[in-house]
C-alpha cells in the first residue's frame, strides 16, 4: 500500500514536471529580441534582418524568410506559443535556417528544403535546453512540428517531427543538418 502510494506520487510528480517544464511566453519585443540574439549567437553563418509584423517577404503574417530577411508575425507566434510554449524560438531558428540555405545556394526538392530547416530548428532546441536552460523546448518544438505538418511543401507531421528530433540529436550542431 505504501509502495503503491509512493509510485503514484512519483508518477504524478513526473507528469507535473513534464507539463510544467515550459510555460507560454508573451511574444513581446523583449522576448523576440532575446530570441534573435540567442539564435544569432548560436547559428552564425548569416546575419539576416528580422522584421516583425511587416510584409517584407509576404503579405501573409505567419513566418517567412526571403533572401537575407526574416519576417515574423507576432500574433502567429503568440498563437503557437500558447499551445507549444517556447516554440517561437524553434520557428525563429527554422527561418534562420532558410537564410543559410539562401546564402549558400542549398536547394532540395520539396519537402526536404523545409525538413532541412526543421532539423536546424531541432538543433537549436538542443542548444536551448542544454546551454540556455529552456527545459521542454524540444518537446514543444516537436509537438508543433507534428501539428502543423501535412502540406506537400513542408512535409507530413511525422516527417517534420522526425527531422526536428534529428536536429536535436545532432547535439546542437546545425552543420549536421546540411
Ligand atoms: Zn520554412
Amino acid at each position: 500500500m505504501k509502495i503503491k502510494t509512493l509510485i503514484t506520487t512519483a508518477a504524478l510528480a513526473v507528469s507535473i514536471l513534464t507539463v510544467g517544464s515550459a510555460s507560454a511566453a508573451r511574444v513581446t519585443s523583449q522576448y523576440l529580441n532575446k530570441t534573435h540574439q540567442e539564435v544569432k549567437n548560436w547559428a552564425g553563418y548569416t546575419n539576416p534582418s528580422v522584421y516583425y509584423d511587416r510584409a517584407v517577404c509576404s503579405r501573409d503574417m505567419t513566418a517567412y524568410a526571403c533572401g537575407q530577411k526574416i519576417q515574423l508575425g507576432t500574433r502567429f507566434l503568440q498563437s503557437k506559443e500558447n499551445s507549444y510554449p517556447l516554440s517561437a524560438k524553434f520557428i525563429f531558428a527554422h527561418e534562420w535556417g532558410h537564410t543559410i540555405q539562401f546564402k549558400y545556394n542549398i536547394y532540395s526538392r520539396a519537402p526536404y528544403q523545409e525538413l532541412q530547416v526543421d532539423c536546424v530548428g531541432g538543433a537549436f532546441t538542443y542548444h536551448g535546453e542544454n546551454s540556455l536552460g529552456y527545459r521542454g523546448l524540444f518537446r514543444s518544438a516537436q509537438g508543433l512540428a507534428y501539428a502543423i505538418g501535412g502540406d506537400p511543401t513542408h512535409g507530413s507531421g511525422s516527417q517534420r517531427a522526425y527531422y526536428t528530433r534529428k536536429g536535436y540529436n545532432t547535439g546542437g550542431r546545425l552543420e549536421s543538418c546540411f
